[in-house]
């Protein structure tokens, strides 16, 4: 080891001098002693093993300063009391952005959750006599009212509610599906593994492009334990194709004893061709084909949280309620709370339509949005920044989440080019604000999409640009 080196580690403060100075800064009101040590230990050795272990000491200090060292562990410390989840504004134009979390919740939802959470809840406890109730109850009516299902169970996540039902139907027994829709959802959910792991054995019928009801006929033998139909949500098979509709398959399934369960992934609850998109098949017309079980998203086109709606036959449920499994995957009360106050909106399907956000934003008019980009332009104008050309540009959204992946939704832009500041920068700069807004970038200009901005959001825009273009937050190009 070099001279430089050795002197270096033995100029390393001791743990009891950095936690000394820590004190005198009142550390203790941010955090215990147990974990300033710990974070004072976890920087020394850091420095400890830098110095150690780089190829070439940079560093033209000959010593390392207590002071460095607890400004260092007071930043550590402070940043844990930073929320981590943060709230983000969505310029991407893609509606339901599983990475942004999806559907943002209407205020209703939101205000259910804090009621709820609040205080304690009637979660799993029958007021009306006074014994143990079922967590179920809260929405099973409001489901079933919707969709024309006989009965409702709600999991974690839709992914969760497949694995449930294959399980409970089909373990240790063929459960059929196409070749066409053994699909990936993104995010390590296949079908296939998703029937693996629920101990299904999968039996595969068709081809990739045409399945016909004779193909699922003949897989049918003694060792069927359900027949599955999957949405294939995220993409399509075009040009010469064949498959099996529900009503067909569920028809199959009854003559033969056997259960016909449909993945719908998205569980639309409204007509989306009433208002100008393609159609998708809603909750309620897979469920009047009599099929045994429907499985979908809570967090998709729904526009509720993050949750995995069953429904369908009631003896058929009642076997998967009694799972072991159902109690690993069920849904909590902040949910149960937000499912609620979502769907209440759908007794009225023009009000859900204008009132929750990711049903607002893929049903709003080109027109109306055109009326709030140019609204943000000219609070833009109105700022006067240096060096900046703002435009307006005709462009499509797209739904996201695995839904609607064809449809093209015309939308308006706003495109911020800055001739001293590069668009990655911008981007960056725009990334790491307070409210940080996400945006996409076309050569040197950013985009925002105004489909997935409200009229509120313009302020964190104009904030962090500002941020961004005063050069108070030099994000690294
Ligand atoms: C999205 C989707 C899933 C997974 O749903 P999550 O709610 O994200 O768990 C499963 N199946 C299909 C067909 C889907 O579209």
């Amino acid at each position: 080891m070099d001279e430089k080196r050795k002197s270096l580690l033995k100029s390393l403060p001791k743990i009891d001098e950095v936690i000394l100075l820590l004190e005198k800064k009142d550390i203790y009101s941010l955090a215990s002693r147990e974990i300033v040590k710990g974070m004072t230990q976890k920087v020394v050795q850091k420095l400890r093993d830098e110095i150690v272990n780089a190829s070439q000491i940079e560093n033209s200090a000959s010593r390392i300063d207590v002071n460095y060292v607890a400004q260092a562990v007071e930043k550590l410390i402070k940043d844990l009391h930073q929320c981590h989840l943060q709230r983000v504004v969505n310029a991407t134009g893609v509606i339901l952005h599983t990475n942004l979390g999806r559907a943002p919740l209407s205020p209703e939802a939101l205000q259910r959750i804090l009621e709820v959470g609040c205080g304690y809840s009637n979660l799993e406890f029958d007021l009306s006599r006074g014994e143990r109730g079922n967590r179920y109850d809260h929405v099973r009516e409001i489901i079933c009212t919707l969709t024309g299902a006989e009965d409702a169970i709600i999991v974690n996540n839709n992914a969760a509610a497949v694995l449930l039902v294959l399980n409970t139907l089909a373990e240790g027994k063929e459960a059929i599906v196409s070749r066409g829709e053994l699909i990936e959802i993104g995010g390590e959910f296949r079908i296939p593994d998703v029937m693996q792991k629920s101990a299904a054995i999968m039996r595969e019928v068709g081809t990739t492009n045409r399945t016909r009801l004779s193909d699922y006929e003949k897989a049918i033998g003694a060792d069927t334990g359900l027949i599955l139909k999957v949405h294939t949500s995220n993409y399509r098979i075009v040009g010469f194709t064949e498959e099996v509709d529900i009503v067909s398959l569920t028809a199959l399934g009854k003559r033969n004893g056997v259960p016909v369960m449909d993945d719908l992934g998205s569980g639309c609850l409204l007509d989306l061709d009433k208002y100008g998109l393609q159609h998708e098949p809603t909750v309620r017309e897979v469920v009047a084909s009599g099929i045994d079980v429907v499985t979908f998203s809570g967090d998709k086109l729904l526009g509720g949280p993050q949750a995995g709606i069953i429904v369908g036959k009631k003896d058929i449920l009642e076997r998967i309620a009694k799972n072991p499994l159902n109690r690993v995957l069920r849904i909590d009360k902040f949910t149960l709370a937000a499912l609620e106050g979502t769907l209440i909106h759908y007794l009225n399907p023009d009000r859900a339509a204008s009132s929750l956000r990711p049903l607002k934003a893929l049903t709003e008019s080109a027109g109306v949005v055109k009326k709030r980009a140019s609204k943000l332009i000219s609070k833009l104008r109105k700022e006067k920044f240096a060096a900046l050309t703002i435009s307006l540009k005709e462009s499509f959204s797209t739904a996201g989440g695995g839904s609607l992946p064809l449809e093209k939704i015309p939308t308006f832009l706003v495109g911020v080019e800055n001739s001293k500041i590069s668009a990655s920068r911008m981007e960056a700069g725009l990334r790491k604000a307070k409210v940080p807004v996400i945006v996409r970038v076309d050569n040197n200009e950013i985009l925002l999409d105004l489909r997935t901005i409200t009229e509120d959001e313009f302020t964190f825009i104009i904030r962090g640009l500002r941020q961004c273009l005063s050069g108070k937050n030099p994000a690294p190009a």
